[in-house]
């Protein structure tokens, strides 16, 4: 990592999209091609930090998050090219961050949010053939939260925390059904 004094504000403003998503567990050898296609077929919510599915996306927690509560809105197309979605898909992923913000505004009462695409290998994110919305709950004065807590199991609890508010906001919200703590909240 680059020592923050030498990031131009230019790129602290980008550095939410730099990572999008790190194995916690390195032992995990679950993922052999596409991490957005794969961890929402293992069955495995909870573990694999799902906490909402609608008909054509979901939401996961980012691993590496900026700030706690920094999630991704994922469509399960597997694409890069955001002109590749269909109306269907482009409607249940939009209306999916909807809720997405209200969600992290219930949880975390944030001070306003980031949120963008990375499209193409030149955008500077991490994982470019899978597109994903960043959804960063900002507030005001705040600083990046993993340049602030380097501890891991400090970084672990915080993402369990971040999962069990937001799984409960999302259930709270109207046309959603809760199904349990280790599955994801679905959206009708
Ligand atoms: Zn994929």
């Amino acid at each position: 990592m680059c020592g923050a004094a030498t990031l131009s504000r230019m790129e602290q403003v980008f550095a939410p999209w730099r990572i999008d998503w790190v194995e916690r567990d390195s032992s995990r050898d679950d993922i052999d091609e596409c991490v957005f296609c794969e961890l929402p077929e293992q069955d495995a919510d909870r573990r694999n930090m799902i906490v909402a599915r609608s008909e054509h996306a979901f939401v996961l927690l980012n691993n590496y998050p900026y700030n706690p509560g920094h999630v991704m809105v994922i469509p399960h197309r597997h694409t890069g090219d955001y002109r590749e979605l269909n109306e269907a898909v482009l409607m249940d992923h939009a209306r999916l961050k909807q809720r997405t913000f209200d969600a992290l505004e219930t949880a975390f009462s944030p001070d306003g949010f980031n949120t963008g695409l990375n499209l193409g290998s030149g955008a500077g994110g991490s994982i470019d053939d899978h597109l994903h919305t960043h959804v960063v709950p900002r507030w005001e004065g705040d600083t990046n939260f993993m340049a602030t807590v380097s501890d891991t199991k400090v970084i672990v609890e915080a993402l369990e925390d971040t999962y069990e508010r937001l799984h409960d906001a999302f259930g709270q919200q109207n046309g959603t059904t809760d199904t349990g703590p280790e599955t994801a909240v679905l959206i009708d």
